[in-house]
Parts: C-alpha cells; sequence; structure tokens
C-alpha cells in the first residue's frame, strides 16, 4: 500500500502520515478533537528528520519531571508487589527499598533512563541537553520527595499468588494478558476490544469486595483526571480478558503530591452512557481521518502550547507579521532572511513587502542565516534598542529556526 505523505514545507520534514489507530487511548481522542491536525502531524513519521515515530517533542523540564517521578513509582511499586508488601510501612518493604538502593537511586537511574531516550532527538542540541540534565538533576530531591508521599499513602491488597508482566496493548491487545486477579496489578494494560480503545492503569487493586483504580498525577489538579479515571473504569467494565467475571469498579484515585482525590466509580447506567458517548467520539475521530490530510483547529491559546506549529501553515496564516507587542514578550515569526547587520544579528524581511521588519539578535554560537531564505522561527524575545528605529528581537536558549522549502504543502 502506497504511503501516504504530506509537504510541510520544512526542510528535511516531509510527513509520511498515520494510519487509523489499532486503538484509541484517552490522550490521542482528545488530541484529535482538539485539532485534528495536530493529531496528524505530531504522529506522522519524518524518515528525513529521524528514525522515529512520530515529530521529535521539545521536551520541558516540568514534563520530564513528572516522567521521572511516575517511572520510579512504577519501579518500587512493582517490586513491593512482587515481594508481597501491603504498604511501605513493613519490614519487607524496607528490604525493598534497601535492595533497590533507596528511593534517590530508584530516581536517578529514572531520570538517566529518561534523558537517554532523548538522544538523537533532531531539536534537542547539546547545550538544550545539558541544560535539561542540569535542571533535571537539581530536582532528584524534590522527585525522591514527590515518590516518598506517594508511597507513603499507597495501601497494597495482599496478592495471594505472583501476577506476571502485562503484554504491551499498543503491539498486542491479547496474546499475554490475563485476568487481574486479587491484589495489585501496577501499570495494567486495560482493553475494550467493543470500542477499539485502551488504556494503561498506574495501579489496579482487586480484593473481595472493591476494585480501586488509581492514577498518579505530577502536575496540578485538573477535573479532567477524573474524566480519564472514569474512561478507565469503562475499559475495566468492557475488558472481557483482564475482568473476565465483570467486576465493577467500586472506587477511582487520583493521587497528587499532596493528596488523593477520592470519588465512587460510575454505577452501569453511567457506564452505559460513557460508553455511547465514547462510541460517538471515536467514530467522530475517525470521519476526521477520511480527508487526506486532516483539518486544522487553530486557537491562540491552543497553538501557542503546539510542538508542530512550525509544520502547519493554517498557524502561520493566522499569525500577524506585526502585531504591537510588549517588550519581554514571547511570539513567532515568519519571514525572510535579509541583509546580515552585524557579527550575530540579521534583518528580517516581510514576505509580503519586503521591507525590513525586525532586527534579529542571535547568541555567538548561533549558526549562520541563510541569506534570502524563508524561516520560521519559534519563540523569540521581544527587546528594545534606543538606536534602532525597529522591533528588535533575540533568539534565545529557548528559540527555534526552521527553514522553509520553496513548496509549502
Ligand atoms: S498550530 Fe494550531 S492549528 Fe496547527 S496543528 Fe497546532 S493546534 Fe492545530
Amino acid at each position: 500500500m502506497s504511503k501516504n505523505t504530506f509537504t510541510t514545507g520544512i526542510k528535511a520534514s516531509e510527513a509520511v502520515l498515520p494510519t487509523r489507530p489499532a486503538y484509541w487511548s484517552y490522550s490521542s481522542l482528545q488530541e484529535m478533537e482538539a485539532c485534528p491536525r495536530r493529531w496528524m502531524l505530531s504522529r506522522a513519521e519524518y524518515p528525513e528528520l529521524w528514525g522515529q515515530r512520530g515529530y521529535p517533542r521539545l521536551p520541558a523540564a516540568a514534563a520530564l519531571f513528572g516522567d521521572v517521578v511516575h517511572a520510579a513509582l512504577e519501579t518500587i511499586v512493582k517490586k513491593l508487589v512482587a515481594a508481597q508488601c501491603t504498604s511501605l510501612r513493613t519490614a519487607e518493604a524496607v528490604q525493598v527499598l534497601r535492595s533497590l538502593g533507596g528511593i534517590t537511586a530508584v530516581v536517578e537511574t529514572a531520570m538517566r533512563d529518561r534523558l537517554a531516550l532523548l538522544e538523537g532527538n533532531p531539536r534537542l542540541d547539546g547545550d538544550r541537553m545539558k541544560r535539561l540534565s542540569v535542571e533535571l538533576r537539581d530536582r532528584v530531591p524534590h522527585a525522591r520527595a514527590q515518590v516518598q508521599a506517594y508511597l507513603s499513602r499507597t495501601v497494597l491488597p495482599a496478592t495471594p499468588r505472583a501476577t506476571g508482566p502485562q503484554a504491551d496493548p499498543r503491539t498486542s491487545a491479547g496474546p499475554g494478558r490475563r485476568p487481574a486477579g486479587l491484589g495489585a496489578h501496577p501499570e495494567i494494560p486495560l482493553v475494550a476490544e467493543t470500542l477499539r480503545l485502551m488504556g494503561r492503569v498506574d495501579l489496579l487493586t482487586v480484593t473481595q469486595d472493591r476494585v480501586g483504580i488509581t492514577d498518579y498525577k505530577t502536575g496540578v489538579e485538573d477535573p479532567s483526571h477524573l474524566d480519564q479515571l472514569r474512561l478507565y473504569a469503562l475499559l475495566w467494565d468492557l475488558d472481557r480478558i483482564a475482568n473476565p467475571e465483570r467486576r465493577p469498579a467500586t472506587e477511582l484515585t487520583a493521587a497528587y503530591p499532596s493528596r488523593e482525590i477520592r470519588v465512587t466509580a460510575p454505577g452501569d447506567t453511567q457506564l452505559r452512557d460513557l460508553e455511547e458517548t465514547v462510541r460517538r467520539r471515536i467514530a467522530a475521530a475517525e470521519a476526521e481521518l477520511v480527508a487526506s490530510v486532516p483539518r486544522a483547529l487553530p486557537s491562540k491559546q491552543k497553538c501557542a502550547l503546539c510542538q508542530v506549529r512550525q509544520l502547519c501553515n493554517a498557524y502561520w496564516e493566522q499569525t500577524p507579521e506585526a502585531e504591537p507587542l510588549s517588550l519581554g514578550t514571547w511570539f513567532d515569526y515568519q519571514g525572510v532572511v535579509g541583509p546580515q547587520n552585524g557579527a550575530h544579528s540579521w534583518w528580517l524581511l516581510s514576505e509580503r513587502t519586503g521591507q525590513r521588519t525586525l532586527l534579529l539578535r542571535a547568541a555567538a554560537t548561533m549558526r549562520v542565516l541563510p541569506p534570502g531564505r524563508r524561516i520560521r522561527l519559534l519563540n523569540l524575545r521581544l527587546d528594545d534598542d534606543p538606536e534602532v528605529r525597529a522591533p528588535v528581537a533575540t533568539l534565545t536558549a529557548a528559540s527555534e529556526v526552521f527553514v522553509l522549502t520553496n513548496s509549502e504543502g
């Protein structure tokens, strides 16, 4: 089958578009609903750019911190469950932590693993990587404290028999999965085949009279976290392999660093309503994929945080060449590289009029900008220079430069 490609107009960024996903998840549905074009551009392949699936993300230290806390928790909870510990306060739990080298050691390993995953990311040069590593290293004590806080509140039901690893439903929704019996099940995949929906629950606890679903949240509290938990309750209800007896979930917990929010799980009527809603949402998401290029739904708020806005012509069409901004404001800009003004500064020209619109200043390490080429710049800072009678912008460590080809899609 021939691959469906899309010309983004950015150098070395021809996109091979993704096909319909085998399974939807809470986050992929949400992203499709927010902006189908973003869903498509984020998940496409960019063979000229790198060998991994999706467009490379520019990670924020806060997001990496959350990943590290999450990964450290996963490692420790899995070991506690395997050792049949019911809480952190037992002698066996102390032994487990000792065997892992302590919480700090687990956090440091998670941090190294997370940073290793970033290697080869074309949006991260050596300087960016170094800054991220330093920032993460500085936060190890904070991450350790968070992991300790989550663990101190975690109560694990006794697990009468060993639980084996679960297969990853992203590659195989069937083989390797099995009923989730009495006990604790960290990082368990749940799949609703009838909806083609999947999710991975941080911690499922099953006792004789209760079934609890816990999601660890490292960010700020948000009502959408409870929506996600309700979706997990639906997945548990519909998963014929993990839950063959169709035991209802009883309790949903969003676990935050300093407290837990616990709600009653939806009952059967609510679950059936939710199932119908999700069915409709998935049908609508898949209708978006009928178009060869899914539509863009730009909005100031969404686009400002969009990781693929440099590839999105709909975004640039609505981005004004010049808008009144106050000093220190961060903004994006598309224009033509004009004459060099100094060793590390260039005039940028309007694409429409060819007039000088912006004086761009860069760090000494900045590579020379290609004269006459159209470029897109992300995260410029508006500065001031009383000697220059034009807006002055600075390329900072947070900025990115993308060169346009002449064949915009
Ligand atoms: S920049 Fe805006 S319109 Fe374009 S893909 Fe991103 S969110 Fe969608």
